[in-house]
């Protein structure tokens, strides 16, 4: 029997694997590698971060969604693969060997060589990232009651990106818990986001983006734009306005939390397999697999897909991965059923929708926009769809959000 070992069980692995087992019968076998033995929603973690919704409303078990005569889990972390031998290396279980391989194991915190981000600052990457956020932000607030250090009530988002965004828009929602824990008024709770771009959320048309950008001003959030991040120290970011020079001083913000969101890249393991990648995303074939190995699938954050006509890849995003892995399953299928395989991938985006905290969002889909709470409503709809469509009603009544009424 053939053997299919995917790699990651997120948005994309994990749609890989429920797809394939109602597609494939005894025509192959496949082992589903996983760090962890729970499924995390890396699109809600940043309200874990806030400590806004606990981390079981992000997380459920893979096992359920296994069928086990089909599928094997493996809860262990890749180390390597190695495309030309056809085997991937694991830290605590003897290698596999796979006929086919779809490698989904996501992204991690891109820190671009800045001084100190990588020692000094949280990433925001993984749900157990946004667990340490939010430990880290109630232990700043509670110090506080204790030496008064005005940095503890200061909180600094480095990178005013979607994820930057929706962290302040959270962050400020939080806002009374914090005081609280903190024993001062919420308005004595600072929040900072900063950015090297000029003009922020390129997602969104200019309109669309301001709008964006004012709800978060209205949140008491302060938002710095050609903020050239040069140093993290602890506790302190050092950033130069863009077009001030070299020989003038750096500006300086203290914070005693300082939380880094500038941008993604592909996992580790993709670099440390040899392939031909850059920040650790593989310019994939028409049928997502890499150019040098027609056996080696690489979908969700670590593939990058050029647009017909397109100069830059599309962005990674979970629904881009989704869409990615439904192919994988077909493309696969028709390969083990000796059909004829599916023409190339072709991804069709259904819009954009960014949450600004609990209620507020702005988003696009088709040709409307959206402003507010139905942004904010769209965006747990699209959740709880994703929910249905992985584990059916079941998974949906369990982890979806229904708090669409306010
Ligand atoms: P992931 O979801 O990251 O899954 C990777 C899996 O691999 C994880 O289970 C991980 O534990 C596992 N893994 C990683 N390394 C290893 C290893 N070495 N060994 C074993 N297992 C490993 N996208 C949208 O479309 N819409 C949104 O609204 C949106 N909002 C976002 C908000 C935030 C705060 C963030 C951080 C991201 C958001 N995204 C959004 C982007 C989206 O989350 C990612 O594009 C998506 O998660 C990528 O899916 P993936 O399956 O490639 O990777």
């Amino acid at each position: 029997m053939k053997q299919i070992v995917v790699l990651g069980a997120g948005y994309a692995g994990l749609r890989t694997v429920t797809q394939l087992q109602k597609k494939l019968k005894d025509q192959a076998h496949i082992t589903l590698v996983n760090r962890e033995p729970y499924h995390y929603q890396a699109t809600m973690i940043h309200e874990v971060a806030a400590g806004n919704i606990p981390t079981s409303k992000v997380t459920f078990d893979i096992q359920p969604l296994l069928n086990p005569s089909q599928t094997t889990l493996i809860v262990d972390t890749v180390i390597n693969v190695d495309p030309d031998a056809r085997t991937v290396q694991l830290a605590n279980h003897d290698d596999l060997h796979y006929d086919y391989c779809v490698l989904a194991v996501g992204f991690i915190s891109e820190t671009f060589g800045i001084k100190g981000a990588e020692e000094n600052s949280l990433p925001l990457t993984n749900v157990k990232q946004a667990e340490a956020i939010n430990q880290h932000i109630e232990e700043q607030m509670k110090a506080y009651q204790k030496d008064h250090n005005p940095n503890d009530l200061k909180i600094v988002v480095c990178g005013a990106g979607f994820t930057g965004i929706e962290l302040v828009g959270e962050l400020a929602d939080a806002r009374p818990r914090y005081a609280k824990l903190a024993g001062v008024n919420p308005e004595d709770i600072h929040i900072e986001v900063l950015d090297a771009a000029a003009r922020l959320l390129p997602m969104f048309n200019d309109k669309l983006a301001h709008y964006g950008i004012s709800l978060v001003k209205k949140l008491d959030v302060t938002v710095t734009t050609q903020a050239l991040i040069q140093e993290i120290k602890p506790g302190v970011v050092l950033y130069r306005k863009a077009g001030e020079g070299d020989d003038q001083p750096l500006h300086q913000i203290q914070a005693n939390t300082i939380i880094w969101t500038t941008g993604v890249s592909g996992s580790s393991v993709i670099a440390k397999a040899g392939l031909k990648q850059r920040r650790g995303r593989v310019m994939v074939t028409g049928h997502l697999t890499d150019p040098d190995h027609d056996d080696l699938y690489l979908i969700g954050d670590v593939a990058a897909v050029m647009p017909p006509q397109g100069k830059r890849p599309y962005p990674t995003t979970a629904q881009i991965a989704l869409s990615m892995a439904t192919f994988v399953a077909e493309d696969l299928t028709a390969r083990l059923k000796q059909q004829q395989r599916p023409s190339n991938y072709v991804y069709h985006s259904q819009g954009t929708v960014a949450s600004v905290g609990d209620t507020r969002g702005l988003g696009t889909t088709g040709s409307l926009s959206l402003k507010g709470y139905p942004a904010s409503a769209l965006k747990k709809i699209i959740v709880d769809k994703s929910l249905l469509e992985l584990g059916g009603m079941k998974l949906m009544m369990k982890k979806g959000r229904f708090d669409l009424y306010h």
